[in-house]
Order: structure tokens, then sequence, then C-alpha cells
């Protein structure tokens, strides 16, 4: 098979989805292009193997960020999937949809179809929810998500218990009807093993004749005659390519990868294309600004009562969770460690939950150790301990992403800029006291032996903002980087997520998010692919 209507290019959280959608009826060709290769390997379908696959080449771009002023001048590491699946392949797992005013402020931006109302149908679409049907939640969707509350660690309920006693309330069902509060997280995990979008969508779709999976392929640039996207160039076991299609090239490479891709292409600031040595073909200013990311610090307290680290730091400890997992797929190996937090607002005065709080019953010390060293995630700390991390769930500050030079193999640049503005640093100071007073509450705090970090020397303010310049890092959801909106100036997508002046050339995944969601980013990127598959197939009836 050699011509397409549609070619995907990236198949991670959208792209899979996309395959499959488009590809469904049986009537369009369709060609899904990935650098990556197959994701085939235990590191990634057993759930917790996402502590090896965080810093392995194999499976991940391993990107550095510039250095931020905000972080004392530090780089941060950004992992991203490389692989059949994407990000998905090596997450967190945690299903997370985020708040309904994420949405209704993405309409009320003026992109129409994007509010709560119209996006709940296709958050549904997808799930195959353990809880079966109900409102709030779909059962005949591909993809598993998967409640835990039978096996996570019992520190969980302390940590719920103390933000009840601080009165947040507890919240049995983070994406039904009251996301605010303690509670614990869902999975997207099936049966023991990742539910990636890959083994979700594209696996079962991989039977279709009319879908064509080609990976360690990577696309350099899409070929645009006349402003109008009819193909791409790509270079698959050192060959370079040309792949054509009938209807549209479709870019879903993720936050960082899509804008590169458009400025590879000729798409995007003209002065900064030209400084680069990139031909223009049309001056869209905003490809690759708007860049937003969850900036997320830990805070360490040493436990009187064993934690994950006691299961899983000695050798018998592993063995133990290792035969656990392969006689009933049960355990701390088959699912995540991120298992209960909670979505609060820090001030009466808020209209919704401005912070999000991460209980982890593990703790890993070197994880503090300065980026560049690889990360320890497979070995938790010696001594008992467990983690309370934060983040602001809406944060203002923007960053960029910019080609470092007109070839494909080079990395772009990662621009944070992160707590530019006043209401993020201000979360910040909020999101610490309430880190220390939930590990202050009965009955998490009876089981506190200390906190290890920052310490309870850090008490002033000036004291927690350098702890936090010192140690605060991404939760990985880079977004926004390509965003929908009406005005090209400030956007790169319209509402149906066609590349303003440019035809046949959309893109769907993370980064045409207009603000990042208050929560995680995985399942808002799967919805995104839905609702663009559904434009996709009407625009092209
Ligand atoms: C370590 C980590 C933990 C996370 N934890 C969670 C979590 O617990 N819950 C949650 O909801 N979210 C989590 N996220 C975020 C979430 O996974 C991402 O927001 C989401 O997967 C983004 O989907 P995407 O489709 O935009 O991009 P991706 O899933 O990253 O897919 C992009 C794909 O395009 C491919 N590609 C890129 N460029 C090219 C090219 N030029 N040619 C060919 N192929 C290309 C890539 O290799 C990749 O497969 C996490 C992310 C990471 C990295």
């Amino acid at each position: 098979m050699n011509d397409f209507d549609y070619i995907i290019v990236g198949a991670g959280s959208a792209g899979c989805v996309l395959a499959n959608r488009l590809s469904a009826s049986g009537k369009d060709r369709v060609l899904l292009l990935e650098a990556g290769g197959s994701d085939r390997s235990p590191l990634i379908q057993v759930p917790l193997g996402y502590g090896l696959t965080f810093s392995d080449p194999k499976y991940n771009w391993m990107y550095t960020t510039e250095p931020d002023a905000a972080l004392n001048d530090r780089t941060s590491f950004w992992p991203r999937g490389k692989v059949l699946g994407g990000s998905s392949s090596l997450n967190a797992m945690v299903y997370m949809r985020g708040q309904e005013g994420d949405f209704n402020d993405w309409r009320d931006a003026g992109n129409t179809g994007w509010g709560w109302d119209d996006v709940l149908p296709y958050f549904k679409k997808s799930e195959d929810h353990v809880w079966g049907a109900s409102t709030h939640h779909g059962a005949n969707g591909e993809m598993r998500v998967s409640d835990f509350a039978d096996q996570v660690h019992p520190l969980c309920g302390r940590f719920i218990e103390a933000g009840k006693r601080l009165g947040y309330g507890y919240t049995p069902d983070f994406n039904g009807e009251r996301k605010e509060g303690f509670g614990l997280w869902q999975m997207t995990i099936r049966n023991g093993f990742r539910e990636s979008t890959s083994n979700a969508f594209l696996r079962p779709a991989m039977q279709r004749s009319n879908l064509k999976v080609i990976t360690h392929a990577l696309v350099s640039k899409v070929i645009l005659k006349d402003r109008k996207a009819t193909g791409v160039e790509c270079t698959v076991g050192g060959h370079t390519q040309i792949f054509e299609c009938r209807k549209e090239v479709i870019l879903s490479g993720g936050a960082i990868n899509s804008p590169q891709l458009l400025q590879l292409s000729g798409i995007g600031d003209t002065q900064a294309l030209r400084d680069k040595g990139v031909a223009v073909v049309h001056h869209l200013p905003h490809v690759g600004q708007g860049l937003q990311d969850h900036l997320c610090v830990s805070y360490f307290f040493k436990s009187k009562v064993p934690t994950l680290n006691n299961t899983l730091g000695p050798w018998y400890g592993k063995v133990w969770a290792g035969m656990r997992y392969m006689f009933n797929r049960r355990g701390p190996l088959g699912m995540s460690v991120n298992q209960a937090g909670a979505f609060v607002r820090s001030r009466p005065d808020l209209e919704r939950p401005n912070l999000h709080l991460y209980f982890n019953p593990i703790s890993y010390t070197a994880n503090t150790a300065p980026v560049g060293k690889r990360f320890q995630l497979q070995n938790p700390d010696r001594f008992a301990a467990f983690l309370i991390s934060f983040n602001t769930c809406r944060p203002t500050s923007r960053g960029s992403v910019m080609i470092a030079s007109n070839n494909p193999l080079d990395k772009p640049r990662i621009e944070t800029h992160f707590l530019t503005t006043e209401h993020d640093r201000q979360d910040i100071m909020d999101g610490s006291r309430m880190v220390r007073s939930i590990a202050a509450t009965s009955p998490l705090s009876d089981i506190v032996e200390s906190e290890h970090l920052p310490g309870i020397q850090a008490q002033s303010d000036a004291d927690i903002f350098a702890d936090f310049a010192k140690r605060a890092g991404s939760v990985y959801h880079a977004s926004c980087t390509c965003a929908m909106g009406t005005d090209p100036a400030t956007s790169v997508v319209d509402d149906r997520l066609r590349v303003h002046g440019v035809q046949n050339l959309r893109v769907i995944d993370a980064s045409v998010f207009p603000a990042v969601t208050s929560g995680n980013t995985n399942a808002p990127t799967i919805m995104v692919a839905e609702k663009g598959a559904d434009m996709l197939l009407q625009d092209n009836a």
C-alpha cells in the first residue's frame, strides 16, 4: 500500500487514537509514521517499568531544557516517549481529565465546541471504565481505566484522612461529579498491564489492511505546495523518502516535536526561521510559543512505619514484588507509585482548585540530584519515607520551543520561563504551607518521623523560594506550543485544529491546548484526538 488519504506523524497518545478512528471505516488509507520503535518490552508493558524507561534513550527523546532563571539557572530533564504509544508508553498512567472550567476557558477564548459539555462525550467515547457506564464514564471505549483502591499502600488512607480532617473532603472519583478534595487516582492499566494508546487503540487497528504503520521513521518536514500540505519527507532506515496523501497531513508529534516540524517545514515566525536557514513558506509567529507545563516540588518525610521504600528497596523485596506480579499481576509492580492526591483551593476566595497535590508512598532523594545525571527512579531511598508534592494547576508563565538549526536531528531549544508571574509565585507559597499542614495532621502526622527535605529550617518565604528554585522539576505536562485560537497572531490552529493559513494540515496532540489543563495531560490529549478524528472525517466526507 503506497497511496494514502491521511498521513499521521507520531504514534503517541493522540496519533494512535487517530490511526484507529481514521482507518475504522475501511474507506480511507492511513499511514502512521513513528520515529521510535516497538513497544513490546516488559519495561513498557509492566506498569512500574517506567522507572527504567524514564531515562532510556531507546524509548525516550531525553530532552533537556535551557537554563531557567527561576530554577537557579538549572536545566531540566524532559523525558518524552519515542516508541509506539509515545509518552503514553512511559508515563505514570494517572487518568485525569482536568476540571470542567479548563475546557470552558478554552471555549470562552473563542474555541467553539470545546466547552466541558462538548468534550465530555469524547472523554467517555475512549473509556472502558472499570466502574461501567454512567453520566460521567464510558464503558464501550478501547481504553481501560482502572481503580486500585484494594491495592494502594495503606499510607494513602492516612493522607486522605488528614485531608478530610483539614476540611477538604473525600473525592471518590476525580473524573466524576466532584473534582475537588482528597482521593485515589484512577490509572490506565488493564489486567496488570500498561494501557498505552498503542495497546488500546493501535494494536487492534493494525489488523486492518488500510492502515500502514512504519516505525523508526523520522519525519523531517511537511511537503507544502502553494501552502497546501501534500505529504511528508521522512527518513526510514537511513533513506529519505517522500510519502504523499490525498486528504490531509496530521502532526501528532507532541508538544516539542510538532512545533519543531512546522518550523522545519517553513511555518513559523519569518525572522526566526530565516535566522536558522529555513526557507519561509508561511509566516505564523506563534508556532512554538506559549509552552506550558506543571512545575512541581516534592516534600520528603521520613516515616515511622514501612513504606514502599522498604518493599522495593532491598533485593528480597524486589523479588517478592516480582513474584507477586508474575503470579497474579498485582502489587507495586502492577500500578503507578502515584497513588493518591488532591485538588484543593488554597484560598477561600478562589472559584476552583488551584493546587494539585500528589501523595507517593515511596521516595527517591536521588531524584533531586543535579539534572543531567541519570535519575534513579528504580532505587528508592534506603530509609522508610514518603513524599507529598504539589504544583499549581493553571500556571500563567509561558515558554517556547524553537529549532536550534535547520537540521531535523538537532534537538530544539526548550525555554521554560517558569515563575515569571506573581500568580505562579503565590501558588508556590500556598502549596508549601498546604503540604506541611497535611503532614502535620493526624493520622498522617502520627507516623511522620521528620521532614527530610527541604527540612524544617526552611520556613521563611525566601527559604521556600530558594528550596523551590533548587529542587523543583517538571511533571512532564508540556503543552500549548501550537495552541488553538481564533487569531493567527496568537495561535497556530483554529478550533477545527487546522493550521492557520495552510490547507490540508492539522496539528492534533497536546500542543493544541490553548492552556494546560488543571491535572495530568494524557486523557485530555486522547480527548483532543477523538474530537479531531471526528472533525477530519466530517470535513473530508
Ligand atoms: C514521564 C512522564 C510521565 C507522565 N505521567 C503522566 C500521567 O501519569 N498521567 C497523564 O495523564 N499524563 C502523564 N504524562 C503526560 C502525557 O503522557 C502526555 O501529555 C501525552 O502522552 C502527550 O501526548 P501527545 O500525543 O501530545 O505526544 P506523545 O505521546 O509524546 O507522542 C508523540 C509521538 O510522536 C513521535 N514523533 C515525534 N516527532 C516525530 C517525527 N519527526 N517523526 C516521527 N515521529 C515523531 C514521538 O516519537 C511520539 O511517539 C507524562 C509524561 C511523561 C513524559
